[in-house]
């Protein structure tokens, strides 16, 4: 890792790396950058000045510029991390401060969404690299953060075709400097996947949370009071951000659609399954997910404890 390897006068893969949007994954890359010695100077800006004065109080980075011309003039890296449907309008705040051939970067959970309305406010002499960490906690907002967060995660990166390949080979090295391991996809086949195994999901976990906060029948104190392990993990993803949770579902409309589909119909099968008493069904559907788990477990990607170990009390 970075950390480790990294001789004294080694030369800083980044000179100076810009951040927008100060939440729980540009904090996380502020103090990651630091930590693993990335950049010779970090500057972070957030469009909210509460945030802003949260960040320098937190220490995070060197600078809190108080613009984004100021954030991003002179840096050869700029990383936008403000929800997705917000990439846009910051690529066009950013677009006529850049300096020539500055590598332009983006975290959001949606790539094709993103890379359309960024593409087409930057200027030419920009070199964009779309970049998604498979990384995070349901907690949002600069005091979120920490540098750990992307140890042993993926990172997609979804260069479009054409894309400047020492810009892509930067980036790279920067997401395995935070000790990510990165992969390379299509923005497609990026939002295909996260559809099936992040955003459809977060869905079910909203929609379940909602149908049990709605149901009559059972108070919310009883909810709350009988929680069992089951609609506990649910409420931990349904904690999620819902301004960014609002902006994935809107801009990955075809996809999620598309895997909701699948799922209703699989649903439909499980009721079925339930109402014939075929309880071999049931039992071979879920030994196979449990399969799944211990797959992930086993690949380092989760741990086994009950919690998994998010929470140490
Ligand atoms: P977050 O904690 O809510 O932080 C986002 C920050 O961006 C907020 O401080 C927000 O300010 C600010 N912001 C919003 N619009 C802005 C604009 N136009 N200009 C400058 N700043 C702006 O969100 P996050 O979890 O870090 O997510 C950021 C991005 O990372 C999203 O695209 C998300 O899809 C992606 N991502 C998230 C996760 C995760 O698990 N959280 C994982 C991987 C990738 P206000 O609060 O004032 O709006």
């Amino acid at each position: 890792m970075a950390e480790l390897s990294r001789q004294h006068g080694d030369a800083l893969p980044f000179d100076r790396l810009a951040i927008i949007g100060i939440g729980l994954i540009g904090s996380s890359i502020a103090l990651a950058a630091r930590r693993f010695a990335l950049a010779r100077r970090v500057v972070l800006f957030d469009i909210s000045e509460e945030v802003r004065r949260e960040a320098a109080l937190l220490g995070l980075g060197d600078e809190i510029a108080s613009s984004f011309a100021e954030c991003v003039r002179d840096a050869d890296v700029v990383i936008i991390c403000v929800p997705v449907g917000a990439c846009g309008a910051v690529a066009a705040e950013i677009a006529p401060h850049l300096r020539q051939g500055a590598i332009v970067s983006d975290v959001g959970s949606v790539k094709s969404a993103v890379i359309k309305s960024v593409v087409e406010c930057l200027p030419a002499h920009a070199r964009f690299v779309p970049a998604h960490p498979v990384a995070g906690t349901e907690n949002s907002g600069p005091a979120s953060g920490f540098p750990s967060l992307f140890v042993n995660r993926w990172c997609i990166l979804t260069p479009p075709h054409g894309a400047d390949a020492d810009a892509v080979s930067r980036i790279r090295a920067f997401w395995e400097g935070v000790g990510a391991n990165v992969e390379i996809m299509s923005a497609d086949h990026h939002d295909l996947v996260l559809a099936v195994t992040s955003h459809l999901p977060h869905l079910i976990a909203y929609n379940i949370v909602g149908t049990a906060d709605d149901l009559q029948s059972v108070t919310q104190s009883e909810v709350i009071k009988f929680s069992a392990g089951g609609f506990r993990d649910f409420t931990r993803i349904a904690a999620s951000d819902p301004t960014m949770w609002r902006d994935v579902f809107l801009h990955n409309k075809d996809a999620v659609l598309e895997v909701l589909a699948r799922f209703n119909e699989d649903l439909s099968a499980l009721a079925r399954a339930i109402r014939w008493g075929e309880g071999d069904k049931l039992f071979e559907l879920f030994s196979r997910t449990r399969a799944i788990r211990r797959g992930i477990v086993s690949q380092g990607q989760e741990t086994a404890e009950p919690d998994f170990g998010r929470r140490k009390l």
